[in-house]
């Protein structure tokens, strides 16, 4: 977009701001909050964020298929989800998310092929193939995803987090009313949505239809009429699986469940729809065109946000490879979860970030700086010293551009290692930009353990020669040597892990 059109349209966003002109913002949130831009798949460019309805934001996120474990390829979805999140939050807006389980009803490819990953699970775990047990397979696999959440200080406070297989009827409806509306029609193996009908079909990530459309003819076996057709619902299979509907028993296709969800919580239109690249040009384009279709309304998300793939080691996570590492081996390995959340916040979410344990330790010893630094801004004296107010809206500034969280990371160091800022004034911004980045920085200074890199050199030797003393069972040296450590000004605990050590 030219820069005059960009002028156009920022002009356009003031004239439509509730609040009025950008000199009469209330607070320096309300000021900033004017600034909000995101990079929009669906127009391909980075916009000003309004949301609908005043002050509120109504946001779905593709969740997770709940047939096992989730990778931190997965986790890193969630974390990005919550700097957006917690962005809006800080920018005064109220949220109302939706996360969905996937529980029934997902190929193991999007374009309906390959087998059922419920079914997969099932038949892995050694489990009969009935509703009860996949909606028991389903609750394992959520719990687990939500315990992983719990430990990355992802905040669900108020989300819902609806499962596919509570919303069989809602689902049944759409397919019903795309179907009358002339959207849908039967084959052999289910009910499917007519992309033919839908002019637009393919805008989201401007998807080259003509290539997928003769690139397809070739192997053209199905039933379908054109090969971005998609399953709305399929017929059961031998295993004879599924609930009843007007087209025979059968289940879900993977799509209609995300389109219905979002209609029956937050209503016809939404304000951010999100989910990883992998997304944009089959689920996302599906379920646009569902909603659409099933609603006669359109945008069905006016924002559309997609986040880039994690890599391990520098290639793909891939189970079928043994590239992949869950957050359990992760914690097994002494790091703390949350510098799992510090080195995601390294790199922005439309890079693709990169694991490697050598990154791990690094991002580890910058969180332990952060937490030592919060701890002496805490109990430093705080006569004296410029305001952080500079530091503040340089934060606030970056975050508000499509969520910049190495450019506000940056902010936050510079800010640690400027002497001219107060003490106090350096903690309180702390605190307020830790709101958005949910590293614990208050909680982790306050109790965990203080990083060995970080710890003076006479201390981390009486350390380690407290761990030798213990090894050979010479209680009184290492009893000796926690007096020492004790008048040091540490404190050491011990624990499965090995010691805690925190600064009194
Ligand atoms: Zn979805």
């Amino acid at each position: 977009m030219g820069a005059f059109l960009e002028f156009l349209a920022s002009m356009y966003a003031l004239a439509i701001d509730p609040l009025g002109a950008w000199g009469q913002a209330r607070t320096e949130s309300e000021y900033h909050a004017r600034r909000l831009r995101f990079f929009n798949t669906l127009t391909g460019k980075k916009e000003a964020f309004s949301s609908l309805e005043k002050n509120v934001v109504k946001m779905y996120n593709c969740g997770p298929t709940v047939y096992g474990l989730q990778h931190i390829g997965n986790l890193s979805m969630f974390v990005f989800v919550d700097i957006l999140r917690r962005t809006l939050e800080y920018n005064n807006l109220h949220v109302k998310q939706v996360i969905n389980f996937t529980d029934v009803g997902h190929l193991s490819s999007d374009a309906d092929e390959g087998e059922d990953k419920m079914v997969k699970g099932l038949t892995r775990d050694g489990l009969a193939l009935t509703l009860d047990n996949m909606r028991a397979l389903g609750k394992k696999y959520a719990d687990l995803f939500l315990a992983d959440l719990s430990t990355l200080n992802i905040n669900t406070k108020g989300t819902a987090f609806p499962r596919a297989s509570d919303y069989i009827p809602q689902q049944i409806e759409m397919v019903t009313a795309l179907e009358q509306k002339g959207f849908a029609y039967k084959g052999e193996s289910g009910v499917y949505f007519d992309t033919s009908k839908f002019s637009e079909y393919g805008a989201l990530g401007n998807i080259d239809l003509r290539g997928i459309r003769e690139g397809a003819r070739v192997s053209a076996s199905s039933e379908k009429r054109s090969p971005t057709d998609f399953l709305l619902w399929k017929l059961s299979g031998k295993d004879g699986l599924g609930w009843e509907s007007p087209w025979g028993k059968g289940y879900p296709g993977w799509h209609i469940e995300c389109s219905a969800m979002s209609r029956d919580i937050l209503g016809d239109q939404i304000d951010i729809h999100t989910g990883g690249i992998e997304h944009i040009p089959i689920h996302h384009n599906n379920e646009i065109a569902q909603s659409e279709s099933a609603t006669g309304k359109k945008p069905f998300s006016r924002f559309w946000l997609h986040r880039a793939h994690l890599q391990i080691e520098g290639g793909k996570i891939a189970k079928s490879t043994g590239n992949t590492v869950f957050l359990s081996e992760i914690i097994d390995r002494g790091f703390p979860a949350l510098a799992l959340r510090y080195l995601l916040l390294g790199a922005h979410y439309r890079t693709p970030a990169s694991f490697t344990w050598e990154g791990m330790k690094a991002a580890q010893t910058s969180l332990y700086r952060l937490y030592n630094a919060y701890d002496t801004f805490k109990h430093a004296d705080t006569s004296g010293g410029e305001s952080a107010s500079g530091y503040r809206a340089r934060f606030i500034e970056r975050i508000n551009d499509d969520l910049d969280t190495p450019g506000a990371l940056a902010a936050v160091w510079e800010m640690v290692r400027d002497e001219k800022i107060s003490a106090a004034e350096k903690k309180d911004a702390l605190e307020s930009f830790d709101s958005v980045l949910g590293l614990g920085i208050a909680e982790g200074a306050n109790s965990q353990s203080v990083a060995l890199e970080s710890m003076p050199e006479q201390v981390r030797a009486l350390i380690t020669a407290r761990e030798d003393a213990r090894k050979t069972k010479d209680w009184s040296r290492a009893d000796e040597l926690r007096v020492k450590i004790d008048a040091a000004g540490f404190a050491v605990k011990d624990s499965e892990k090995g010691p805690i050590v925190t600064k009194k």
